[in-house]
């Protein structure tokens, strides 16, 4: 140990063992886990609806590879664009109602860029305290001033809305939120953002393909899709089943953004093959009977555990509180132990005394797959 910390530098904090992160080099089929040669079914991956495996997509994909290649081999501003960006940009801003859509490398690359893109030293931003990392850093790059406010508490934000008179104010959070499931009011947010004349920044990376009308996500489920101070962001890593983002906005703030994005500027474009793939897999979300199936497992979990203490949640994201790190690692230990690959998430991922177990559900789980996990939750 005193050996190996010579070669990191000195001033790095230690981690604590029950903090320490690990690459756990599993090997996946079909979506189940294979960990030491023991099959696993998989409850903590964000792939809500399957997609991943899906037969048409992976097949977009592979007829794309042999045509495109696999790089896109520079950024998109130089040669790395492809007509497949255009299209699926195009299929996503028909799909969501807003006017235009802009495609970035990762949600982490596109929430870094957008507030990068978006503040300064002398912007004002409001951010949920619950946010997704990628907003939380965006921020921290932007420089802006940057306030936090409870979580989905509007009473709090409108209280630090009044206390700070500034001409540049964004009010920022994640739709439905990653590590708790529950879901952001997003009418609420609006009207304050225009009663204090703010911008209004949604990262719904785990409600798009999810919830809403036609799995269009919170925003389109409160009605307030197309609006004007509404900038949206999307991730292909979950429900989509690929890997990227979008921002959706109006056609005027996208052409301002695209003269100023940053992190996609100056970086290389997405494979021409995941386009060709996410523009498969954004119809065949739209097929309402994936997601029924998706929510009739999540209401099957929901009646099964009704009497275990789950964060309230409506969503794929379902988790559960254990409290201590140590505990929720034992917890996550015992249920492989019994054939369930579900991740403990703590801090700092999460706020310090509430490590949890993170479980999704997906419409490719079985019934038996939801009733042995509620029967192996039940004997922790
Ligand atoms: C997963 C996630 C991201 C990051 O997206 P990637 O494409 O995985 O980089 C951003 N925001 C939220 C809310 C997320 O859950």
């Amino acid at each position: 140990m005193s050996s190996s910390r010579k070669s990191i530098p000195s001033w790095w904090p230690e981690v604590s063992p029950s903090r320490q992160r690990h690459l756990p080099a599993l090997m996946q089929q079909q979506g189940d886990i294979l960990l030491h040669h023991r099959r696993m079914v998989n409850f903590s991956s964000n792939d809500y609806l399957g997609l991943r495996h899906h037969a048409e997509v992976v097949s977009a994909a592979v007829s794309s590879l042999q045509q495109d290649g696999l790089g896109s081999g520079a950024s998109r501003y130089v040669t790395g664009d492809h007509p497949a960006f255009h299209r699926l940009e195009q299929e996503l801003a028909s799909w969501k109602g807003t006017e235009a859509c802009l495609l970035a490398g990762s949600g982490m690359l596109a929430n870094i860029g957008l507030m990068q893109a978006m503040a300064g030293r002398h912007t004002h931003v409001y951010a949920d305290k619950l946010n997704h990392a990628s907003l939380v850093d965006g921020v921290r790059l932007s420089g802006a001033v940057s306030h936090r406010y409870a979580h989905r508490d509007l009473q709090h934000l409108e209280r630090l809305l009044n206390k700070h008179t500034s001409k540049q104010r964004i009010i920022v959070s994640d739709g439905v939120f990653s590590m708790d499931g529950d879901e952001a009011d997003v009418a609420g947010l609006l009207s304050l953002a225009e009663q204090y004349d703010a911008w209004l920044v949604i990262d719904d990376a785990h409600g798009i393909g999810c919830i809403g009308p036609q799995g269009r996500g919170l925003v389109a489920q409160a009605g307030v899709q197309g609006h004007v101070r509404l900038i949206e962001l999307g991730t292909f890593g979950k429900a989509l089943g690929g890997y990227g983002a979008c921002i959706l906005a109006t056609s005027s703030f996208i052409q301002a953004l695209i003269q100023r994005l940053r992190t996609v500027i100056y970086s290389t474009a997405m494979p021409p093959s995941m386009a060709a793939a996410m523009s498969v897999s954004l119809r065949l979300l739209q097929d309402s009977a994936l997601r029924q199936q998706l929510h009739d497992n999540i209401e099957y979990f929901l009646m099964l555990n009704s009497d275990i203490p789950l964060l309230p949640s409506n969503t794929p994201i379902q988790p559960l509180l254990i409290g201590g790190d140590v505990a929720a690692l034992h917890a996550a230990e015992q249920l492989k132990g019994e054939g369930f690959f579900v991740a403990a998430i703590r801090p700092p991922t999460v706020p310090a005394g509430s490590a949890r177990l993170r479980i999704t559900i997906s419409a490719i789980h079985s019934r038996e797959d939801i009733e042995s996990l509620s029967t192996a939750l039940h004997r922790l």
